[in-house]
């Protein structure tokens, strides 16, 4: 089968197609055939090895697809041969014609839901899920900035924020991504790039500020974001792309929270109940990933310039 390798670390070219092995499943394993697969921003932190995070090369990128089972081990109950499913992880990385996977990290795929949205599941929605509920408590009733809410996670915040009975304020850096977020239920839409942005965030909770920050730039946002902020208020640091300075003063004086959200750290049995959720939400229609682009596998190299570009209205995803 064909797979993106990396076998040194380094900018995009360092992906290349290569033909490979297919995997065979082990007793608990599933191998999926995939239709699409998704492209997340972590991709690139570990194909250039940032931060010293890169996994052991050579190596197949990706941990999101959606496609069929073609086959699986002997005591796999989950599903079957020929089931629609989305990946949320796997053992052999998902750039692939297949991917190799624990039962535990194939979900059911709606047949309402299109493969290339199917590559848009796992660490989007399984990341703005375990920030907002987990990590931020985030309650109906509430109030939330989604603070980049044109990407891939920012989107899944919104539908799920939405569905959950919090009133949602969502930012976008251009008037197609503005358009999108409020097309999927922000309550209100502003763009992070004009000037008093955050000014017009408290007047829309009249003056409180909201309840709940998502973070997805933290190193050019927290400073400000305190302004915005609630008293008992709780920012969720989804994404980070440097360093920032700021004075803790301010998260004394609103007995504010700042949370780390990792969605490796959440624990097995949050990833399931994760996945539960996502799976209704699917089949009821609250949850309607967003495909911005789609582009053929042997040119990954171009999906990881352009999920790094600003101006989003989507994700990006590979197609095998
Ligand atoms: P994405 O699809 O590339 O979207 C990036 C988002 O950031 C867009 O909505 C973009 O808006 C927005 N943005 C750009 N400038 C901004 C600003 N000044 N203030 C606020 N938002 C701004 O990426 P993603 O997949 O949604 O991921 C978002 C971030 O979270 C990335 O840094 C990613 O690495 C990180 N992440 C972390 C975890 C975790 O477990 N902690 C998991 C997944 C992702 P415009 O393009 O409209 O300007």
């Amino acid at each position: 089968m064909k797979a993106i390798r990396v076998s040194a670390y380094g900018g995009p070219s360092v992906l290349k197609l290569e033909e490979v092995p297919a995997p065979q499943p082990g007793a608990t394993q599933v191998l999926v055939r995939n239709h699409a697969v998704g492209v997340n921003p972590v991709d690139t932190y570990l194909r250039s090895n940032t931060d010293n995070r890169g996994p052991k090369l050579p190596y197949t990128p990706g941990s999101d697809s959606a496609g069929v089972v073609e086959a699986v081990g002997d005591s796999v109950t989950r599903v079957k041969k020929g089931d629609r499913v989305y990946v949320g992880g796997s053992l052999s990385g998902a750039y692939a014609e297949m991917t190799l996977c624990e039962q535990t990290q194939v979900h059911e795929l709606p047949g309402s839901v299109s493969y290339a949205q199917g590559a848009a599941i796992n660490v989007p929605y399984a990341t703005a899920f375990h920030a907002l509920f987990h990590r931020a408590h985030g309650e109906a009733g509430e109030s939330v900035l989604v603070h980049g809410a044109s990407g891939g996670v920012g989107i899944a915040a919104v539908q799920l924020a939405r569905a959950r009975g919090l009133t949602v304020i969502g930012t976008a850096g251009t008037e197609k991504g503005r358009r999108m977020v409020a097309e999927r239920g922000a309550h209100h839409v502003l763009d992070h790039n004009a000037p008093g942005y955050l000014d017009e965030v408290v007047k829309l909770t009249g003056g409180q500020g909201v309840d709940v920050i998502l973070e997805m730039l933290a190193n050019v946002n927290l400073q400000n974001d305190f302004g915005a902020l609630a008293m008992r208020g709780r920012i969720a640091v989804i994404g980070n792309r440097g360093s920032v300075e700021f004075n803790a003063r301010l998260a004394m004086n609103k007995n504010a929270a700042i949370l780390g959200v990792a969605l490796f750290h959440a624990t097995p049995v949050q990833l399931a109940g994760i996945h539960a959720a996502l799976v209704e939400g699917l089949r009821n229609g609250t949850l309607r990933p967003v495909v911005q682009q789609e582009i053929p596998l042997a040119q990954a190299p171009r999906s990881h310039e352009v999920v790094m570009e600003n101006g989003h209205f989507g994700k990006i995803v590979l197609v095998p």
